[in-house]
């Protein structure tokens, strides 16, 4: 068994994959609600692909206009080609001001390239209120915009209690107070802020977050020196396009209208101004995209990270986001990992590919698609496959009306034979993977095809 399979089988009905479970359903039931309130949500989705088609489609040029406006508008633009030089030049900045203690928000991007690891030195604090948990708890995200989805009350008020020594409590707006009054003596001490970027304006050279809790705004906002890593495919033409992807991405991750907090950052504090950097830094990380680019895998860039197809999805509900490993869990990531070359090389067959996500996907991406061509891909480079000989065996066999019958009748008596009181317990070989966890109901009688007979009879 791969270790995927490993992971995945053991997940099943443990106790934080039914949270997960249960968050997810939450969620999808939200931006079903937010989708069917909207009458005009179907056009929108409609323009936010093209929106995001066009833009990678035109990338090279939206990345020069970028860098220009952003040096305009007094920001040093940096260019980091993978996760290594990313990092680097953020410990550089960071050296260079003389900064030690750092406020991070959350950025699915800075897990990729492993910034906090790299940062070794520096004393990081995620500032979201979930990933301060992963933090503390020396746990990794499960979801891409609810990272502790995985995790009850109670148990992060065990956490709270155990780490940062207060009285156990398992209400929310308790955990909340105490979360904010300990992030807020960091925000004020911090030397820099680091986020990430939802999107960045080519035109305008601003890099734009999206938060509920405020804790972006302080990021960017509190510290002298903030630095947004920012992978190259989030670039948006102009504000105009910039609204609609924002409006989508809210109505399609937690069925709000918009975020609480769209913090827009155009380069450094003006002399007029009272808040905000003294030195702003964008680095623009390609570490793989380029490639994805070029390749049949590209539609996979149009991503806007909402986290609507791993909240529709029966493999990521009944498996949680950690069984998928590295950083990008659900669907999205059984496409993204690979086309980047990070995590297990059968992600791809994570999938039932019942087309929920595709559905979900407020840009549209065919990720049944893309999956079923990474599977290509890999079964084509392989010299032997029981999978592939299994496969043309059937492909023979149900091309042939005798044999298929022959092979139904034969099919039907081992079942028959199998089944106690209806059901059938165990199932050999590939077959068993169903069975381990569920019971198969037996075939019904007459056979199908005897009633339809029968019946037309
Ligand atoms: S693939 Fe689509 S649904 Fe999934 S996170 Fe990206 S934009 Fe959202």
């Amino acid at each position: 068994m791969s270790e995927l399979r490993t992971r995945m089988s053991a997940a099943i009905g443990t106790a934080p994959v039914e949270a997960t479970r249960r968050g997810a359903e939450r969620l999808a039931e939200l931006r079903r609600r937010a989708e069917t309130d909207y009458p005009p949500m179907g056009e929108m989705r409609d323009l936010a692909r093209a929106i995001r088609l066009h833009t990678l489609a035109n990338l090279h040029r939206y990345l020069s206009e970028f860098c220009e406006s952003a040096q305009r508008a007094g920001t040093r633009v940096h260019l980091a080609a993978d996760a290594a030089e990313a990092n680097s030049i953020v410990e550089s900045i960071l050296r260079a001001a003389g900064a030690r203690t750092v406020v991070k928000s959350k950025s699915m991007l800075t897990e990729e390239i492993g910034l906090n690891h790299a940062l070794d030195g520096f004393r990081v604090t995620e500032t979201d209120l979930g990933e301060f948990i992963v933090q503390i708890a020396g746990d990794r995200p499960s979801h891409i915009i609810a990272p502790v989805m995985h995790r009850t009350r109670q148990e992060i008020g065990r956490l709270f209690a155990d780490v940062l020594g207060v009285a156990y409590t398992d209400d929310p707006p308790q955990l909340n107070d105490i979360a904010r009054s300990h992030l807020r003596r960091r925000f004020l001490e911090a030397d820099a802020g680091i986020t990430g970027a939802n999107f960045a304006v080519a035109s305008t050279g601003s890099v734009v977050l999206v938060t509920n809790e405020g804790n972006g705004r302080m990021c960017t906002s509190l510290p002298p020196v903030h630095i947004a890593l920012v992978g190259i495919e989030r670039l948006v033409p102009s504000p105009a396009e910039l609204a609609v992807l924002l409006e989508v991405l809210a109505r399609s991750a937690t069925g709000q209208r918009l975020s609480v907090y769209t913090t827009v950052v155009t380069g450094p504090r003006r002399p007029d101004e009272e808040d905000g950097p003294v030195e702003t830094h964008v680095v623009l990380v390609d570490n793989g995209r380029s490639r994805v680019l070029a390749s049949e895998d590209a539609e996979i860039l149009a991503c806007i990270r909402c986290g609507a197809c791993l909240n529709v999805c029966p493999v990521y509900r009944e498996v949680g986001g950690h069984a998928y490993g590295g950083v990008y869990p659900g669907p999205v990531g059984a496409v993204l990992q690979p086309a980047l070359g990070v995590g297990s090389a059968d992600l791809p067959f994570a999938s039932s590919l019942c087309g929920a996500c595709r559905e979900a996907c407020p840009v549209r991406i065919d990720i049944p698609r893309l999956l079923v061509g990474l599977r290509h891909r890999l079964v084509d480079r392989s010299s032997f496959s029981w999978l592939g000989l299994g496969l043309e065996a059937y492909s023979r066999v149900a091309s042939n009306p005798t044999a298929w019958r022959l092979f139904l009748s034969l099919g039907s008596f081992g079942l028959r034979t199998a089944a106690r009181d209806g059901w059938i317990g165990r199932l050999p070989f590939h077959a068993s993977a169903w069975t381990a966890h569920r019971d198969l109901p037996g075939p019904g009688a007459p056979p199908f095809r005897v009633w339809w007979r029968n019946r037309n009879r």
